[in-house]
């Protein structure tokens, strides 16, 4: 059996998998002070007969192996996690070998191995919700090296009366700031749910979206891009997303058709669990190397 973590910023997933892939346990926790979190989480594993662990967690986290401080939450603004040590604090108590990534890398991995791009070559996962992070997979290895990518913060060319207040901290015109779930509530001072799928926002945030996708397709060219999260789950969005995509798409690069290159996610909201499976799973296979 394998054991996996999904670190989020509102709640921990702990789940258990058997051998063939499938989820024989799991607890949710609410995530608060990591002390207390850890020792819930640690107790959840203990007695249970697995082999090795997989964990995707929230960033900033140092993901570099060969760093002195692998596996540490770096500059969060979630005071109390702010450089917590992760991994060690997981490894005294569960001596097992550990694989880890972001909590996007993770959910990457699960939808490029048991997902919508199983049988890719290569694969761009996006979620857009209350923050926006991504994940690259090429070759079946996650794109990270001596730090993950921050993909929600490439620089968005604002359209010209759109003069909102970005709500990233660091950026005045990044992807999150203008993109995120929490900009609707700024722009229209409605939240996002609660809003008419037909309100312009969704056309402004769509293109935004859209361009985002363009600028990660002349870099990268993933074989596929798979969007979630919240403003893309309101219904008509993804539709939106494509055709200004479609749009922008001058025919520079060969891409394949939207609507098969723009994808949900088929795992939902379990791939971060099912990555953090399939992390498990390699660290296993590391080890014995
Ligand atoms: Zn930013």
């Amino acid at each position: 059996m394998f054991g996996s973590i999904e670190l989020g910023g509102t709640k921990i997933r702990c789940g258990i998998f058997g051998d063939n892939g499938k989820m024989l346990d799991e607890i949710r926790i609410k995530t608060s002070d990591p002390k207390d979190d850890i020792k819930e989480v640690v107790g959840f594993f203990k007695d249970k007969d697995i082999k090795s662990l997989g964990v995707g967690a929230f960033g900033p986290i140092d993901v570099d192996e060969d760093s002195a401080t692998y596996g540490r939450i770096l500059q969060t603004p979630k005071k109390l996690w702010r450089n917590f040590d992760l991994l060690e604090n997981i490894k005294k108590e569960l001596n097992l070998p550990i694989g880890l990534s972001t909590d996007v890398g993770a959910s990457g991995i699960g939808e490029y191995e048991l997902g919508a791009a199983r049988g890719k070559g290569s694969s761009l996962y996006l979620t857009i919700g209350t923050g926006i992070g991504g994940s690259f997979i090429n070759d079946g290895r996650i794109l990270q090296t001596s730090f993950h990518p921050e993909m929600g913060h490439i620089e968005i060319a604002r359209e010209e009366d759109d003069k909102v207040k970005s709500l990233c901290d660091f950026h005045d015109s990044c992807f999150e700031g203008l993109c995120a779930g929490p900009s609707i509530l700024e722009r229209t001072g409605i939240s996002g749910e609660d809003l008419d799928k037909d309100h312009e926002v969704f056309d402004l945030l769509a293109r935004y979206i859209a361009k985002a996708l363009m600028t990660y397709s002349l870099i990268l060219r993933p074989d596929i891009i798979i969007i979630g999260g919240g403003v893309v789950n309101k219904e008509g969005m993804i539709e939106k997303i494509r055709d200004n995509f479609d749009k922008i798409n001058t025919g520079y690069v060969s891409l394949p058709r939207s609507k098969d290159y723009i994808v949900f996610p088929k795992l939902g909201n379990e791939a971060g669990l099912v990555g953090g499976y399939i992390l498990a799973k390699r660290a296993i296979d590391k080890t014995s190397l």
